[in-house]
């Protein structure tokens, strides 16, 4: 029996809550539904205009209507008179095929009738950066190697400790933050889930940042790479997939290579398999690119993976075994659509169960310093365009993902990349003035 959504805005002392879908570029567009209309909304939804909501409707559509999933309402840690509730996308009483929620969960339902259940746990980094968003807010933190820098992360302790309490109040188990690779960029881990519960809470995740960030006078970014010579924002993925009961993880396996299973190491191929389809999903945006294609420097800099290959516990690679049971996909960053991440994660992983799918020979050596050793690896797309073209071209992903979602992500994510080369740059002013 799903929560009665009046009755948790009675018990909670909650006036309002957000009904909240996230459109095709990742975006959270909500409306504000006084508790005492919640019951009417939870029937037949919250009514967005079509062509407003960024799910590739026209004026002339009948109007999406947001269904709350009452089991997934959080009350605002930071304003309790409000709870976030994730919705689902309906249209005439059928469920919008291309909202991203509903792909995963045909995804998640997919998994299940073949007695799977994927977990993933999402590591979010991201910058806090002045209101305007060109330049880093802590002014004291310059130096020229950031990472887990213990003055800089004590610096911004009223940001991150506020919102670690939230999480640990919220039970999502948070258990580590640090100052990471970039100036004035930080990340936060908190416990592996299922993977809606997991997209939820990354979309959660993002809004509460960006909330207490602007409480403090700052601006919180997930943009994957928003300093030409800093690293980007990464959001890893660390998967694995359990049995029925949730309790016995199908990735573990002692006795074979790194501790991945068979049935692991099958997945694993298939994420291989569609690296590259896959990527114009986990890396949607044109600055994407700028982060997985950066200059590989001889120390290494980046951190992200500029090529398709896999490896034990080595962080140059797009996979990382860190250890038994379960394997990070280093490749999605900040601007990934979290339902659509877990989405083609498990679209990709899936194919590579069924088809019996191998990975091929591990490689361990330094992509970043010995990276033209890899020859033979296949390249990752250099920009969204070449990302969408071998995303249209996989047509296991389409089938999967569904072929509405398809041609409704394609339209869109062209018409983004439409607007960027017809963009003319100041590069190409001082580069061509005087040719
Ligand atoms: N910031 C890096 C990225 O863009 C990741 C750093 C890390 O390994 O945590 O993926
Ligand atoms: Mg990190
Ligand atoms: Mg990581």
């Amino acid at each position: 029996m799903a929560k009665d959504l009046a009755a948790f805005a009675e018990k909670n002392g909650v006036k309002y809550f957000m009904v909240s879908y996230t459109d095709l570029f990742g975006a959270q567009r909500a409306k504000l539904v006084p508790a005492q209309a919640i019951n009417d909304m939870a029937v037949d939804g919250a009514g967005f205009a079509g062509f407003a909501t960024w799910l590739d409707l026209t004026a002339a559509h009948p109007d999406m209507m947001a269904v709350p999933d009452a089991e997934a309402v959080v009350q605002l840690p930071w304003k309790p008179d409000v709870a976030w509730v994730p919705a689902n996308c309906v249209i005439e009483g059928q469920p919008l095929a291309q909202a991203p929620r509903n792909v995963l969960r045909r995804m998640v339902d997919e998994a299940a009738a073949e007695g799977l259940r994927v977990k993933t746990g999402v590591e979010p980094e991201f910058f806090l950066l002045c209101p305007s968003g060109d330049r880093v807010a802590d002014e004291y933190d310059t130096a020229v190697k950031p990472c887990y820098d213990q003055q800089a992360v004590m610096r911004r302790y009223d940001v991150i400790a506020e919102i670690s309490d939230y999480m640990l109040a919220l039970g999502w188990e948070p258990y580590q933050s640090d100052h990471e690779d970039a100036t004035g960029q930080f990340e936060m881990n908190w416990k592996f889930d299922d993977a809606l519960a997991t997209a939820d809470k990354v979309s959660f995740f993002k809004f509460m940042v960006k909330s207490v960030a602007e409480k403090h006078g700052l601006r919180a970014t997930f943009m994957p790479k928003p300093f030409e010579g800093l690293t980007g924002s990464g959001m890893h993925a660390h998967i694995s997939v359990w049995d029925k009961s949730g309790k016995k993880n199908a990735f573990a396996d002692d006795s074979r290579e790194l501790g991945l299973s068979e049935q692991g190491r099958n997945f694993l191929g298939g994420i291989m398999a569609h690296g590259t389809g896959m990527t114009a999903i986990t890396n949607p945006t044109v600055n994407s690119y700028k982060r997985i294609n950066a200059p590989r420097t001889s120390s290494g800099a980046t951190w992200a993976p500029n090529s398709l290959t896999w490896t034990g516990n080595n962080r140059t690679h797009m996979v990382r075994v860190p250890g038994p049971g379960r394997f990070e996909l280093r490749l999605p960053d900040g601007a990934a659509n979290p339902y659509l991440l877990q989405a083609v994660i498990i679209a990709a992983g899936l194919d590579g169960i069924r088809r019996k799918l191998d990975p091929g020979p591990r490689s361990d050596i330094n992509m970043y310093t010995d990276g033209h050793l890899a020859k033979d690896a296949p390249k990752l797309p250099l920009n969204l365009l070449d990302a969408l073209r071998a995303f249209e071209a996989d047509e296991t992903l389409n089938r999967a993902l569904g072929a509405e979602f398809a041609a409704a992500y394609l339209k869109l994510k062209r018409m983004e990349w439409d607007s960027y080369v017809s963009h003319f740059s100041k590069w190409e002013h001082d580069h061509t003035l005087d040719v």
